[in-house]
Order: C-alpha cells, then structure tokens, then sequence
C-alpha cells in the first residue's frame, strides 16, 4: 500500500498547519533552547509547586491575569513542552497530557456527559473504554450504544436526541475495520454531538482526524507516542479553545495529570515517532504478507493487504495502514496458543506501538472483560491473535513467525 502521503505537509491551508515537515516536527516542537546554561535537552522541571516572587503575583496567578504556574496538576513547563509537541502533530491548537490513556479518555466523558445524556461507541474499542461506559458511567444514568461504526448506517441509527458524543476508534482495536471519520463528524455534528476520536493506533503520522472534523483527538501515549514500552501516560488535543478549558477544568480536580518526568520520556520518544512509525509499518506489510499466504492461516487483517474491502476510504483517510495485524488460524484457538508460545522475537504482552513486537490474545487478555456475546459482535473471535510489529529487522521477524507458523503442520 502507497505511503507516499506520510510525511508530507497537509494539503489544506489552515492556521493549525504546523511550521515544519512532519518529521521535523517530531524533532522539534515544542523543544526551545535551555535559556539558562544552553542545556540542548529540556530540563525536567520536577517540582509540586511554584514559588511567587510577591504575593501580588499569585493573587494574579490564580485570578488567570498572570499565565505563570501555579502547581503540576494544573500545569508544569515538562508537561507543557511535550502538549505543544503533540498538539502540533495533531494540527490541533493545544493539549492535555495525562496520566495514562484511561486518564484522558475518563476525563474526557466527565467533562462532556451528564446524566441523561447517551454515547454512541465503537463496539470494537479498546476494551477498558467500553467496560468504562458500559459499568461505570452507566451508574450516572448515562446511556451508551456499543455499534459497528465502520458501517455508516448503523452509526447513524444508533443517534438519539440524547447523543452528546459519538466515540470513535479507527482502525478498530483489534478488528482493524475502518470508520469514516468525515461521515462520523457530520453525523455528531447534525445531532449537536461532539467526535471523540481514539488515534492511538495510527499516531499522528498516519491520520490526522482534525481534517476529517473530529472535535477532540486522544492517545494513550503508552503506544506509538512513547514508543519505547516503558511508560504509561495518555493526552488530549483539542482545536477549540473554549473545548479545551472545559475539560482541563475537569482534568485539573479529577487529578488526572501527567507526571513532569512521564512527560519528558514521552517528549524524548516522540522525536523518533515519525521513523519508528514507518519502520513498523514497513515490517507488518511483509509480516501481513506472510500470514496472507500461509497455508495455517485461516484469515488475516492488515489495511495494507490489497483486495481490502475499504480501501478507498484507507486512502482518503489514513497515510499508511500501520503496524497491527489481526489474524486466526485454521486450528482456531488451540493453534492460535501454539504460536504464542513458539515466536520469538514477539513478546508475549498486550500493548502495542513499541520498538519491541508484541502478540496477544485479546479474547483472553485485552478483551476478556467484555462479554463473549458483545465480543463475538464486535467480531472479536475466540481465535483472533493480534500481531503488535516493532521495529527489528524484517527478515528476523519473518523468518520467527514462519517457523512457528509451519510448525503448525
Ligand atoms: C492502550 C490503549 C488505551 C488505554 O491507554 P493506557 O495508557 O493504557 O491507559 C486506550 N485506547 C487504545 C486504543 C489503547 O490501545
């Protein structure tokens, strides 16, 4: 699948085009020299609380006429750095890191829902996001549907007078199915709904929802942001200010902020997010390729596999079909066991968007909080492994899956 819309500056003119190359970008943004000892890489500013220099200045601090800091949780130089990277990235005007994806996804439904109010969902969301609406937020009388968003039609059914907000995660988690985001916006925004959009699995390198008219843009950062598997932490973009203080508001006495040292390991991966993404996503074409002629294959799904039924919406809305593959073997569960336990170089941890590989079985991990009928909707099958692909060298990573593919007999 052509790629050759990645990198490349956004073909619409607007004021949130960002000033560089995407690449650049990730190099740069929101990184200003050190203005004390020259320092190339950022301070961490590891402290609670902020000293005022009179007591007038904190007076004008709280009051909102002096925008300098007052204490972490309502915002940190680290943790701002790294909001202006991403925001950047995102073509949205500003961001709010938090501490973990959870965290911006519980923060975002807080601020937006009340009770009375209903979500339209993706069935196939990330599992914790559903459980979140389906056991949670349902004991504050807020109402959510669980749907197919990847069919159009059924999103649109699924709106009521109610709809405040359609949550959207595309490519689906881990069915892969595609919803079209311009068409999601449009039918939140006739109901006087908000789009909600869970990027995660593309990163702002390989779909940019704010052009499809998505009002808020999330990450668990945990992923491809990080990148390197070793933080957790999530964040929030946004494009409308007004939007923007609403829900920081909320994340400020909800209290889930990002950490200043969470935030600057996420600054520090997030320059080398552009390459990595392309890297992995390089591996899993050939790793998809793989799977697709495989005699113990019963199915794959890889948006870059030629044939895919959505693939004029995958060029209009996505750079580059990304680094996840699911598949199920003809042995069904059992062989599906066999091959976690006989690859190597994937490790066997749910997560994604890491240098390191990962596989998982999300009907028994990732998913297996979800009710076996709701995941069978969801097209969640017992037998589905999920195939997160790093960044090792592809001919190490074919070579692995082959042999514990063909051991299969
Ligand atoms: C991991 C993940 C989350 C949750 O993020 P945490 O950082 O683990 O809290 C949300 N959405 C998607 C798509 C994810 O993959």
């Amino acid at each position: 699948m052509a790629v050759s819309g990645m990198g490349g500056k956004p073909e619409m003119k607007n004021k949130n085009q960002t000033r560089w190359n995407i690449d650049t970008e990730c190099i740069h943004g929101g990184s200003e020299p050190d203005p004390t000892f020259g320092a190339l890489a950022p301070a961490i500013f590891q402290t609670s609380t902020f000293v005022f220099r009179t007591p007038e200045e904190g007076a004008a601090r709280f009051a909102g006429v002096d925008p300098g800091y007052i204490y972490t949780r309502m915002g940190n130089p680290t943790i701002a750095a790294l909001e202006e990277s991403v925001a950047a990235l995102e073509e949205g005007t500003s961001a709010l890191a938090t501490a973990s994806g959870m965290a911006a996804i519980s923060t975002v439904f807080f601020a937006l829902l009340s009770t009375g109010d209903h979500v339209v969902s993706s069935a196939s969301v990330y599992g914790p996001s559903r459980v979140l609406l389906e056991r949670d937020f349902s004991r504050f009388g807020i109402q959510a549907s669980m749907v197919d968003t990847s069919d159009t039609e059924i999103l649109r059914a699924a709106v009521t007078d109610r709809t405040r907000v359609i949550f959207v995660e595309t490519p689906a988690n881990p069915t892969l199915a595609i919803t079209d985001l311009a068409k999601a916006a449009e039918i939140a925004h006739e109901a006087g709904a908000l789009l909600v959009v869970d990027n995660t699995f593309m990163s702002p390198i390989l779909q940019k929802p704010f052009r499809f008219g998505a009002d808020i843009v999330l990450h668990s950062v945990t992923k491809f942001l990080n990148g390197h598997s070793d933080v957790v932490g999530g964040i929030l973009v946004f494009q409308d200010e007004e939007l923007m203080k609403r829900v920081r508001g909320v994340r400020h006495y909800l209290g889930g902020t990002m950490d200043p040292h969470q935030a600057w390991m996420v600054h520090r991966g997030v320059k080398t997010l552009a390459m990595r993404v392309r890297t992995a996503q390089e591996n899993a074409g050939a790793l998809a390729e793989l799977l697709a002629h495989h005699p113990a294959v019963e199915w794959v799904r890889y948006p870059g596999l030629p044939g895919h039924p959505q693939a004029d919406l995958i060029a209009r809305q996505m750079a580059g079909p990304g680094s996840l593959i699911s598949f199920e073997l003809k042995g069904g569960v059992e062989a599906g066991r066999k091959v976690l336990g006989s690859v190597e170089l994937p490790a066997l941890a749910v997560s994604l968007g890491g240098v390191e590989s990962l596989i998982q079985h999300p009907a028994s991990m990732t998913h297996a909080t979800v009710k076996h009928q709701d995941r069978l909707a969801a097209g969640i099958t017992d037998g589905l492994v999920r195939l997160a692909v790093g960044c090792e060298d592809r001919e190490d990573l074919i070579a692995d899956l082959r042999q514990a593919l063909d051991a299969l007999g």
